[in-house]
């Protein structure tokens, strides 16, 4: 599945940042990480650490799949409203899940900072507005159900709205002091080669094709005819799981992204803020580290990457139409416009455990707005499986749910 259309900001920003030998002899490994994204270099990065033998192969170049489209922005709000969850899940099952999303902003900056990270990790608040005065009443429902469970949550007024951010015709809304942003495309890179230097082998171009489940180990085949014996499989794939596993699991949609030319100026009162609204689907913004103005939204059901690369024009000019909105007087001159494929679950939750079907294995796929924060609470998730202990987490993201 082609995951992105052919001009992602971060893959033309950052360039070909490292390339990597394709594989081309057999080997062997405690742990076989398959898929080199944010996700596998993630879950490598917590391998090294607890020090197994660790390969990890894409199929690609490095990080070549939705890692470089992604927006990254880095939230403790997942998809669905913590309330909602509440009603789908129970009490306990949404508050740890937003916790964990929380816990992973704090991680990562940890590992930024652990790998001597430029991808220009950030923090920022976060501020999600009614788009429709008909929302605002689950909005502050929202608020009071965050800050019973303890978030740091205010709730701003129109005026306030308009005073702080300079935004227009909003209802009203959420203001979240956890929140970050980075180039997890680039940061991707940054943790893969840190940890080569510690004993971590990279291939790329190495496809998996097929895995025999053995007693106590497995042996993964691969495109050019090589094999890997691994005691254990951490399959990293993103949303080419779902070629991979039978049942449905998750929906995949496409989605659109654009960035203005590089602008001092522009939205200076929100470079510490990323912002989101209740539209459905909702649009989303927030700068760069390069002075531009990021903007994604648009969400459609997924039919084939020709259909959704098609609709990059139509696209643009639906979510500028929106910023026009809020933002009449702003004039955002467009630098780049891709599009990519990413997954909706039931829940907005992630599937991260076993799988009945793959013996010795483990999935940790990070789907929705939360992608990357979920993946990060997969490396602890992982960590704790290779030590056959149970995570708070495992019955909310398991399989089968
Ligand atoms: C436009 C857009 C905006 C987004 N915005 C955000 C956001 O703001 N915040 C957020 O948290 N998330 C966001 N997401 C989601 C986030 O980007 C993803 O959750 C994340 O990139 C997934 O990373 P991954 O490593 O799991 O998947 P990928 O980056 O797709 O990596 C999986 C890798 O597996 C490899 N692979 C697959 N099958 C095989 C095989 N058989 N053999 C070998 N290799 C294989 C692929 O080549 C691929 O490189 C966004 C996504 C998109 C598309």
């Amino acid at each position: 599945m082609d995951l992105k259309s052919n001009e992602p900001f971060w893959l033309l920003k950052n360039g070909l940042v490292t390339s990597y030998p394709s594989l081309k002899s057999d080997e062997e490994c405690d742990v076989l990480i398959i898929g080199g994204g944010i996700t596998g270099s993630l879950v490598a990065h917590q391998m090294i650490k607890d020090g197994y033998k660790t390969i990890i192969i894409d199929k690609r170049e490095i990080c070549n799949g939705s890692t470089s489209a992604t927006t990254s922005m880095l939230q403790y709000e997942i998809d669905v409203p913590l309330y909602e969850l509440i009603e789908l899940i129970g009490e306990k099952g949404a508050a740890e899940s937003y916790k964990a999303c929380s816990k992973s902003i704090d991680d990562l900056e940890k590992l930024t900072k652990e790998v001597k990270s430029r991808a220009g990790f950030k923090r920022k608040q976060s501020l999600y507005f009614a788009s429709k005065k008909k929302d605002v009443s689950w909005l502050i429902k929202e608020y009071e159900t965050r800050k019973k469970a303890g978030f740091e949550v205010s709730w701003l007024e129109p005026k306030e709205i308009e005073e702080k951010f300079t935004l227009h015709n909003t209802y009203g809304g959420i203001l979240s002091k956890q929140g970050a942003s980075i180039d997890a495309f680039k940061f991707a890179h940054e943790l893969l080669r840190f940890n080569e230097k510690k004993g971590l082998k990279i291939f790329d171009k190495t496809e998996m094709k097929s895995v025999k489940y053995l007693k106590g180990y497995n042996f993964a085949l691969t495109e050019h005819g090589f094999n890997i014996k691994a005691k254990k499989i951490i399959y990293c794939v993103g949303y080419e799981s779902t070629s991979l596993i039978k049942e449905h699991f998750v929906d995949l949609k496409s989605t659109f992204a654009t960035v203005s030319e590089i602008d001092v100026d522009i939205f200076k009162n929100i470079e510490n803020t990323m912002v989101w609204n209740t539209d459905d689907p909702y649009i989303y913004m927030r700068t760069t580290d390069d002075n531009r103005l990021l903007i994604g939204g648009g969400d459609e059901d997924f039919v084939n990457p020709e259909k959704r690369d098609d609709l990059l024009n139509k696209k643009e000019k639906e979510i500028l139409r929106t910023l026009k909105r809020i933002k009449p007087d702003l004039k955002f001159y467009t630098d780049f416009v891709w599009a990519g494929t990413f997954g909706e679950t039931k829940d907005g939750l992630p599937y991260i455990g076993e799988h009945e079907k793959f013996k010795n294995s483990y999935f940790v796929l990070g789907f929705g707005g939360n992608g990357i924060t979920f993946s990060v609470t997969g490396m602890e998730m992982a960590s704790a499986f290779m030590k056959n202990k149970k995570h708070l987490l495992s019955e909310y993201f398991k399989f089968g749910r």
